[in-house]
């Protein structure tokens, strides 16, 4: 067994799945209990009234084609949340094991933690270097406790990359001591992919992937854990069989044909292009007195006095996301990269 597989929680090495009812296409189904009749108004493609497929198997292949992996090294999860969860779930025994993170970052890798009963071990970003990652600390401070680390790149709310070499050198010098799960939620919006490399490198990488910001889907909640494959496998049992709807599936399953690639793809450069623009611009507006790069689809920007940007902002009906009550943020507000028009309004109404 290789090492990675036994930082697992011995309950799910041992887990005997759940077998779902048999499905065989063009077969009349009375193993499921379900109702012969589809809902009125029903208009999906495979009928409301039956169970979805217990895993996408469908949907898992086209992914995994979109991220080229093979789709045994893919799990559909419903947003990438669920990714978080079903890692913290799977590696994290309550109060005993712990999961590392950098903040400042994503919120929800704490909130999974703490619903799982895990501990919290927390290393920070090293702000005097825009807020890049301390690998050193992080190694220095491992424990053997410490079964999982959230790696954010670009990271959310910072806007950074980590580099691949800090990826590279956490998944060494952790193999078999523990798991370096890289959320490259906004991904797309940076111009390079490395993950493909990275995991080949690493049995102990775990990638996060999401639909819902470039592709446009976050009302699906669709999202993805890509690993190696016995690893993926296992994660799965995690997962209760048919949690992924039909209507997602169908949904997604529209978005990745090659017309609406095309256009997804245009919107990308399109967003990218406008965050180059809005940056300078927001670093011009009074009161605003760093904007930090970002390779994602948002900005941060400090300001001496954040509430009142906030409020002008919002007196023009618009929503930005304070972060100045965060320490490691002070005076901090995100800005997501919307359309062209959007962001013409929020820099007139703060210019003016
Ligand atoms: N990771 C990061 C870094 C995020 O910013 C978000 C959403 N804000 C998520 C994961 C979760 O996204 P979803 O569940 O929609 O895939």
């Amino acid at each position: 067994m290789s090492s990675t597989l036994d930082l697992l929680r011995p309950e799910i090495r041992h887990l005997r799945p759940y077998q779902p009812a048999d499905y065989v296409g063009g077969f009349i189904r009375l193993n499921a209990n379900e109702t012969p009749w589809r809902p009125p108004g029903d208009e999906t493609r495979d009928g409301l009234n039956r169970y979805p497929d217990p895993r996408p198997a469908e949907l898992t292949k086209r992914l995994a084609g979109l991220y080229g992996v093979q789709p045994d090294e893919l799990l559909v999860t419903r947003g990438s949340s669920e990714g978080i969860d079903v890692l913290i779930r799977a590696f994290c025994r309550a109060g005993q094991d712990n999961i590392v993170i950098c903040p400042p970052t994503f919120g929800m890798y704490e909130a999974y933690a703490q619903l799982q009963g895990a501990g919290v071990r927390v290393v920070p970003l090293e702000r005097a270097t825009g807020y890049s990652l301390p690998a050193d600390r992080i190694l220095e401070q491992w424990s053997p406790a410490d079964k999982l680390i959230f790696v954010c790149s670009p990271n959310n709310p910072t806007g950074n990359l980590v580099p691949d070499a800090a990826v590279d050198r956490l998944c060494v010098s952790l193999a078999g001591r523990g798991v370096v799960a890289l959320d490259a939620a906004y991904q797309e919006f940076a111009g390079v992919d490395p993950l493909h490399s990275l995991l080949s490198r690493h049995e102990n990488l775990v990638v996060l992937r999401t639909l819902s910001k470039a592709l446009s889907l976050a009302g699906v909640r669709c999202g993805a854990l890509i690993g190696r494959s016995p690893l993926i496998g296992l994660l799965g049992r995690v997962l209760p069989p048919y949690c992924f709807p039909t209507t997602s599936q169908e949904a997604v399953l529209r978005l990745l044909t090659i017309e609406a690639q095309g256009e997804l793809a245009a919107r990308r450069a399109r967003i990218v292009a406008e965050r180059e623009r809005l940056s300078p611009a927001m670093a011009a507006v009074p009161g605003v007195d760093r904007v930090w790069p970002s390779a994602a689809n948002f900005i941060l920007i400090e300001s001496g006095d954040a509430k009142a940007l906030v409020a002008r902002a919002r007196a023009a009906g618009i929503l930005l996301r304070d972060f100045s009550w965060e320490p490691l943020l002070p005076g901090c507000v995100r800005i997501t990269v919307g359309s062209p028009e959007e962001n013409d309004k929020l820099l007139e109404a703060l210019n003016s």
